[in-house]
């Protein structure tokens, strides 16, 4: 399976990095927390050309752009964790970040890889997708948006082409009235992968809750929204209800970590929680 690197480029801009990449099988190295497992237990090989992203200009960074919040792609998890912008605008983001890895791993890891890594299990994946968040992808033709919703085709799979570069992902401002939160049960606090992960989210207006995000991770091929857990969240059922229906429409498998039925109990334990901790406290 090891294949040798014929060639290391290191680019300082974007326009750099995605004109290395253009019409060649690369390797790209953010944090390399995934990547450096990967090949070396010999889950994938390099390819000839391995591409560092991480000294690229512009490419890191938490701020707002108008109404919406940036992250760069080599936005760290310690940054997400420490970063006051999101604790006061998108808390559940802080949340996921805290319950991710230890400080080293932490350090190194970047929020695009985390998402280009397309793990059913990303720890980031499940908050971002209750923002709404969307993905700009960069290539030599330029740059377009995706929703991330649409992003995961698979495990380990996206709909990046070869030639693209994750730059940025955005999503709007949450408003006045926004509640969400994540739990992730693993068997350890942190510095594990999630056994499962839940998240819900919504906003508060005088008529109830509105806009409910529900999303759930490791029970499926790739984090997924849960759409009838959102509609029983907002049609006002009882969190065992709605634990149940997000209990009915998860479809884990077994694996080394867990069983599907194991999964399936801690998707309704953890939904009824957060319904109680989210939407009635
Ligand atoms: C001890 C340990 C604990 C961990 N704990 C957790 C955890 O609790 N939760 C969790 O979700 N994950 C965890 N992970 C996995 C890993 O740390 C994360 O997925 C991390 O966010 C990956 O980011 P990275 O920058 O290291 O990606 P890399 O390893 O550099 O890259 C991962 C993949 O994404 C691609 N890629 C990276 N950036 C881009 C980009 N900008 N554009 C296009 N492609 C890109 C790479 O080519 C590669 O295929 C853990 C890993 C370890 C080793």
């Amino acid at each position: 399976m090891e294949r040798k690197i014929e060639r290391y480029c290191v680019p300082g801009t974007v326009e750099e990095a995605v004109e290395a990449i253009a019409g060649k099988d690369a390797t790209l190295f953010a944090g390399g927390t995934d990547l450096m497992v990967q090949t070396r237990s010999g889950k994938r090989p390099f390819t000839p050309l391995l591409v560092n992203i991480s000294r690229i200009a512009g490419l890191g960074g938490i701020s707002t752009d108008g109404d919406r919040v940036r992250l760069g792609a080599l936005a760290t998890i310690s940054g997400i964790r420490t970063s006051a912008l999101l604790k006061e605008k998108a808390g559940v983001l802080t949340e996921a970040a805290d319950s991710f890895a230890g400080d080293q791993v932490r350090n190194k890891a970047t929020v695009g890889g985390n998402i280009c890594n397309a793990s059913p299990a990303g720890d980031m994946i499940v908050p971002l997708l209750l923002l709404d968040a969307e993905v700009e992808l960069a290539s030599t033709a330029g740059r377009r948006m995706l929703p991330l919703c649409n992003f995961f085709t698979g495990p380990g799979k996206t709909r990046r082409e070869r030639n693209e570069l994750l730059t940025a992902i955005y999503f709007p401002i949450p408003p006045v009235g926004f509640a969400a939160g994540f739990r992730k049960f693993g068997t350890r606090p942190a510095m594990d992968i999630s056994i499962v992960s839940v998240g819900v989210a919504a906003t508060r207006d005088d008529a109830g809750w509105k806009n409910v995000r529900a999303a759930f991770g490791a029970v499926a091929p790739t984090p997924i929204r849960g759409t009838r857990t959102e509609a029983a969240i907002e049609k006002g059922g009882t969190a065992g209800e709605i634990a149940r229906i997000a209990e009915s429409e998860v479809s884990p498998i077994s694996d080394v970590r867990a069983s599907a039925w194991y999964r399936k109990e801690l998707i309704r334990t953890l939904t009824e929680r957060l319904h109680h901790d989210v939407f009635e406290t």
